[in-house]
C-alpha cells in the first residue's frame, strides 16, 4: 500500500515516519509513505500558497491551485488516481473500522490543512471523503494524517508481528482490551493477577475475555452495542452488571 501526505510541513511528517514501528516498516517496504510538499506547486512568484479570506475574520486560508496541482502531480506520477481524504474538523471522526477498510485500498492521499483552513472549492473538487481525529481543533492536518497512517499502517500484513498484534486490541472487536502486566511480579506492593503465571492457557483466556467485557461495561458501554458477543460472553456480562449494580 502507498500513502502520500500532502503538507506545507513534510519534516514535521518526516520526523515521526522515520522511526520507531512506522520507520521499520518503511524500511523494509511493508508500506511506502512519502510527503508531498504543497509549496512546490505554487505558481505565485512569491512562493505564496495561503491569501486573507474573503469576508473572513482572522487568519489565512490555504489556496486551491498549489493543492490541486500537487494532487495532480501526484496523480500522474502514480498512473492513478488514489483515495483522497481531508483531514478536516468538520469530517467524520476516524473509528478502527474505517481505518480497516482504508487499510484495503491500495492508494490513499492525506490532504493537511492549516491555518485557518482550505479554500473549499479544492475539497469538492477532489476530495472523495472528510476525517476528524476527534472533537477539538489543532493548528493544522500533520497530527491528524499521522494518525489515521499509523492506524491504517499497523493493520497492513509485516508491519506488526501478527495479526493478533492488533486484532487483540482495544476496539478492533468494539471492546477495549483486559490490562497488561510485566516484569516484576511484585511492584510497589502491587503483585501481577496469579492466573497469568498460571500457565493455564484456557483459563488465562477465559480472564482476559471477562476483564475485556468488564473494561468495556465500565468505561466505553456504548461499545458492547457493535460488539459481537457469544452466549457465554452475554452470561459474563450479566454477572458484571449484577456486580456493579449491586455496589
Ligand atoms: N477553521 C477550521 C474549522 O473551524 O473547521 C479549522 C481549521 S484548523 C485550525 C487547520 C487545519 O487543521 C484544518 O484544515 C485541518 O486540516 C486540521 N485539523 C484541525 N483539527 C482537526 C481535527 N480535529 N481533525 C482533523 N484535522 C484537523
Amino acid at each position: 500500500m502507498r500513502i502520500d501526505i500532502l503538507t506545507l510541513f513534510p519534516d514535521m511528517c518526516y520526523a515521526y515516519l522515520n522511526e520507531s514501528i512506522i520507520g521499520r516498516a518503511r524500511a523494509k517496504g511493508a508500506l511506502t509513505v512519502e510527503c508531498e510538499n504543497i509549496r512546490d506547486y505554487t505558481l505565485d512568484k512569491h512562493n505564496r500558497v495561503d491569501d486573507a479570506p474573503y469576508a473572513g475574520t482572522t487568519g489565512m486560508v490555504m489556496q486551491a491551485q498549489p493543492i490541486y496541482d500537487c494532487f495532480a502531480a501526484l496523480c500522474e506520477n502514480l498512473g492513478t488516481k488514489p483515495h483522497f481524504i481531508y483531514m478536516s474538523p468538520q469530517g467524520k471522526t476516524l473509528t478502527q473500522q474505517r481505518a480497516l477498510e482504508l487499510s484495503k485500498m491500495d492508494n490513499i492521499a492525506i490532504l493537511c490543512g492549516h491555518y485557518e483552513g482550505v479554500d473549499e472549492r479544492v475539497i469538492e473538487e477532489i476530495a472523495d471523503e472528510e476525517i476528524s481525529c476527534g472533537d477539538y481543533v489543532l493548528t493544522g492536518g500533520e497530527l491528524p494524517a499521522l494518525v489515521l497512517t499509523d492506524c491504517i499502517a499497523r493493520m497492513l500484513p509485516g508491519v506488526l508481528p501478527n495479526e493478533e498484534a492488533f486484532t487483540n486490541d482495544s476496539h478492533f472487536a468494539s471492546l477495549l482490551e483486559a490490562p497488561q502486566y510485566t516484569r516484576p511480579y511484585e511492584w510497589r506492593g502491587k503483585t501481577v493477577p496469579d492466573i497469568l503465571l498460571s500457565g493455564n492457557h484456557k483459563a488465562v483466556a477465559e480472564w482476559k475475555r471477562e476483564q475485556a467485557l468488564e473494561r468495556t461495561f465500565l468505561r466505553r458501554p456504548d461499545l458492547l452495542e457493535h460488539a459481537e458477543l457469544s452466549q457465554d460472553d452475554l452470561a459474563k456480562l450479566e454477572k458484571i452488571k449484577e456486580r456493579f449494580n449491586a455496589k
